[in-house]
């Protein structure tokens, strides 16, 4: 009797005529995949993506090189060196990031008492060379003020959470 009914079914193509109409029941249906990298998919205000240094809208750096971020980071991922502008204000003239060090905690971000140093929604920064990975303050704030209109709005999308 299996035999019998296993080769009708092969005869009647009963296997293909099933997996037709499953193919046919899902092409009318929404898709779920995404055309990326034309299409994207929703990002959490959280994510943590590429760090970036912020400046205030008169654009003034807002790192007060307080050092809070080089102490927190488990990774020791940042070096900062810093020295009194001739306006007493005390500013960074290095920071550096080794991304390749980097475990995109987020200490950093929480740390740090002026929403300077931030993880921006920017994942698609690959490279081919580690060097590339060697992130210096020009590299930071050039991020900062490319992505400050996305991060200001995770920020204050984030803020009640807070
Ligand atoms: S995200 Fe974490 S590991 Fe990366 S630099 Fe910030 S504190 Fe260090
Ligand atoms: S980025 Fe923030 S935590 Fe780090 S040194 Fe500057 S002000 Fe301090």
């Amino acid at each position: 009797m299996g035999m019998i009914h296993r080769g009708l079914r092969s005869l009647l193509l009963s296997e293909l005529l099933t997996g037709m109409s499953l193919t046919l029941r899902y092409f009318f249906r929404p898709k779920v995949t995404l055309n990326y990298p034309y299409e994207k998919g929703p990002l959490s205000p959280r994510f943590r993506g590429e760090h970036a240094l912020r400046r205030y809208p008169n654009g003034e750096e807002r790192c007060i090189a307080c050092k809070l971020c080089e102490a927190i980071c488990p990774a020791q991922a940042i070096t900062i060196e810093a020295e009194p502008r001739a306006d007493g204000s005390r500013r960074t003239t290095r920071y550096d990031i080794d991304m390749t060090k980097c475990i995109y905690c987020g200490f950093c971000e929480e740390a740090c008492p002026v929403d300077a140093i931030v993880e921006g929604p920017n994942f698609e920064f690959a490279t081919e060379t580690r060097e590339e990975l060697y992130y210096n303050k020009e590299k930071l704030l050039a991020n900062g003020d490319r992505w400050e209109a996305e991060i200001a709005q995770n920020l204050t999308a984030d803020a009640p959470y807070r």
